[in-house]
C-alpha cells in the first residue's frame, strides 16, 4: 500500500479484507490493491470540471486559486497518480491535498521523491479550451443525446493538446 503515508482507510480496508476472506484484494501490475489504486486522482478530482474547461490557477494566491480552479499548472501530479485520496480523503474525510489548495505530489507512484519538482507542471496545455467547451455545449443543445459524445471528445482533445514532456518529467515510464 504505497503513499506518504498510505491513506489510513486503505490500510484498514486491506486488513479487513484479509481478515474476512483470508486473502488480499486483487492487485494491479505494481502490487497495489486495485480497489483503492485502480483510478487516478485526476479522474476523481472535484476540480476536474475546471481542468476540462481550461481554467487553471497560475499562482497559489491568484483569482483562479481563490475560485478553486485546477492546480495542474502549479505542478499537480493527479493525472499520473493512482490513489484513493480524492474519494476517501484524510482525517475522517475532513480534506485532502487538492482540496486544501495544493497539488497532488504523486506519492503513491514509482520513484516518488526522485520524480521531478513538486511545482513543475507535467506539461502545458496548448488548446483553445473555451472554444472547445463552447463546441461541446452547442453540440449538447442542438443534438441532445450527442452532448455526451461532444463532451467526451472535448476531454480527449484537451488531453491530446498537451506536449509530451509530461511523462518524462514525472519519470514513471516503467509503469
Ligand atoms: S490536475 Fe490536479 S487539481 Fe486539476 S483536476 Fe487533475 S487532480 Fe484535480
Amino acid at each position: 500500500m504505497p503513499g506518504c503515508p498510505p491513506v489510513p482507510t486503505v490500510i484498514t480496508g486491506v486488513l479487513a479484507h484479509f481478515l474476512t476472506f483470508g486473502s488480499i484484494p486483487e492487485l494491479d501490475e505494481l502490487g497495489r490493491p486495485k480497489v483503492f489504486y485502480g483510478q487516478s486522482i485526476h479522474d476523481r478530482c472535484y476540480r476536474r470540471p475546471f481542468y476540462d474547461k481550461g481554467l487553471f490557477a497560475e499562482t497559489f494566491d491568484d483569482e483562479g486559486a481563490k475560485k478553486g480552479w485546477c492546480l495542474y499548472r502549479l505542478g499537480c501530479k493527479g493525472p499520473m497518480t493512482y490513489n484513493a485520496c480524492a474519494t476517501l480523503k484524510w482525517n475522517q474525510q475532513t480534506s485532502w491535498p487538492v482540496e486544501s489548495g495544493h497539488g497532488c505530489l504523486g506519492c503513491s507512484e514509482p520513484n516518488f521523491w526522485d520524480a521531478g519538482g513538486f511545482y513543475q507542471a507535467l506539461s502545458i496545455p496548448e488548446g483553445d479550451y473555451a472554444k472547445m467547451a463552447g463546441y461541446a455545449v452547442a453540440g449538447g443543445v442542438v443534438l441532445g443525446a450527442a452532448a455526451g459524445y461532444a463532451n467526451q471528445k472535448t476531454k480527449a482533445d484537451s488531453v491530446s493538446k498537451h506536449t509530451e514532456v509530461s511523462v518524462d518529467d514525472f519519470s514513471i515510464n516503467n509503469r
